[in-house]
């Protein structure tokens, strides 16, 4: 935001057309628009209308679509507008290396990996929603942030969360950190139930409205053990300092307890909004239209340990933490491979954490990775393994 003479803040939305970059668009205008930001690219992947729209409304420099078959139909619907159009993966690292202060990143899966760290190598600022690239890049991730000399500001819920009950210099302090869930659609279904869902089913979250990928995510906890994996990475932590709790309400969005058994936690209502906002004006807020909590009307707040049984992931999560690694590139290769097989109807529900485990059975290198090239080899091996086994499971069934 700006006050007097300041210029105005220069934002790079990666993933505009999505839930949370329609949410940051939203929020922009509702802390200042073009008066206080100056929109410098955004990007979506093939709903080129919507995309489109968007930056006539906000005024973009630059619009970029990931599917290099829509350059045409974007340069179209931009024609007259002065809105540079741009299609394709170089297009969209371009646009991550294009000058702005500040970057949301919110394309789904690895794919926003590579823009987000030519954003994150020119110094911006990145608000990270896309958790997979720390999930998948870890340290290197971390390293590139800080190398860049750019913040690294979670936007995830529940990561904003943590991050806004850390107090400054304190880290010593912190025991643990404990990590809401919300127990997804099939919290107390059995395996068995679960075994016959569709994605139609497995997408309606109780609580949140949010993109495909991370409502099975939810559905699967899948979404969770991302999150584990997201936790160690922003904050530091070891394996043994990062818990689960269900809580179906969604209200406290995590925790962070402190050596002397204090616990902070943020609370809100289910919003990324909050998150988003607070991610663009740290270390300061800003007034937001989302709803108020109501504890009179909430009445209670549930808690249940986590079923590692029913819902695999999260010992996956742990597993992949525990050996450290590539092993968080391999589990994210493997689960987003299996995430779109259980989409197109070819496996089902509960073969997504199988496919996993069986990939990271198979994929014992626990060794750091010393670049992004190890990283990616270690992503594409896991995708390859993936789909032989997706393959195997198919004739088999
Ligand atoms: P979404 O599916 O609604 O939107 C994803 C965006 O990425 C869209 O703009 C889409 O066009 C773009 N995209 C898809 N495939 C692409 C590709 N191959 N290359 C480039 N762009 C591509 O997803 P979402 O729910 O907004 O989630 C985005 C990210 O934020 C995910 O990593 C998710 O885990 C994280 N996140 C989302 C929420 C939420 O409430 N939706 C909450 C926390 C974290
Ligand atoms: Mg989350």
């Amino acid at each position: 935001m700006t006050t007097g003479n300041q210029k105005p803040r220069r934002l790079t939305i990666f993933g505009s057309t999505g839930s949370i970059g329609q949410n940051t668009l939203d929020v922009v205008n509702q802390l200042g628009g073009r008066e206080a930001f100056e929109v410098v690219a955004l990007t979506g992947n093939s709903n080129i209308g919507l995309l489109a729209e968007q930056a006539k409304a906000c005024g973009a420099k630059l619009a970029v679509a990931a599917d290099d078959s829509q350059y045409a139909t974007l340069k179209e619907a931009l024609a007259g507008t002065g809105i540079e159009a741009g299609a394709g993966r170089e297009a969209l690292i371009e646009a991550g290396a294009r000058e702005s202060d500040w970057v949301m990143a919110a394309i789904v899966g690895t794919a926003g990996l590579e823009p987000t760290l030519a954003a994150a190598k020119r110094g911006a600022d990145i608000a990270l929603a896309n958790k997979e690239c720390l999930v998948s890049a870890g340290e290197l991730f971390v390293k590139a942030v800080a190398r860049g000399g750019g913040r690294l500001i979670p936007v995830d819920s529940e990561h904003s969360a943590i991050f806004q009950s850390l107090e400054d210099d304190q880290h010593h302090a912190v025991e643990r950190i404990v990590l809401t869930a919300s127990g997804g659609p099939f919290r107390t279904w059995t395996r068995d139930q679960m075994a016959g869902v569709t994605a139609e089913i497995a997408r309606a979250h109780p609580n949140w409205s949010m993109g495909l990928k991370i409502s099975i995510g939810s559905a699967s906890m899948f979404n969770k053990a991302l999150e584990m994996i997201e936790a160690k990475h922003l904050f530091d932590l070891r394996p043994d300092q990062i818990e689960v709790i269900i809580h179906p309400q969604s209200v406290i969005h995590s925790m962070v307890g402190y050596t002397d058994g204090s616990v902070l936690a943020q609370l809100g209502s289910p919003d990324m909004r909050t998150a988003i906002s607070y991610a663009l004006t740290y270390p300061d807020r800003a007034p937001l239209n989302v709803e108020r909590l109501d504890f009179a009307k909430l009445a209670r707040l549930d808690f249940e340990a986590p079923d590692e049984v029913r819902f695999p992931a999260l010992r996956l999560a742990r597993t992949a933490l525990e050996r450290g690694g590539v092993q968080g590139a391999v589990m994210n290769a493997a689960e987003e491979i299996a995430f779109h097989a259980f989409c197109a109807g070819r496996i089902g529900f509960l073969d997504m954490a199988d496919v996993a485990e069986r990939v990271m059975e198979d994929m014992t290198q626990f060794a750091p990775a010393n670049s992004m090239d190890e990283v990616f080899a270690a992503d594409t091996e896991a995708r390859h393994r993936a789909g032989r086994i997706i393959a195997h499971k198919e004739m088999a069934a």
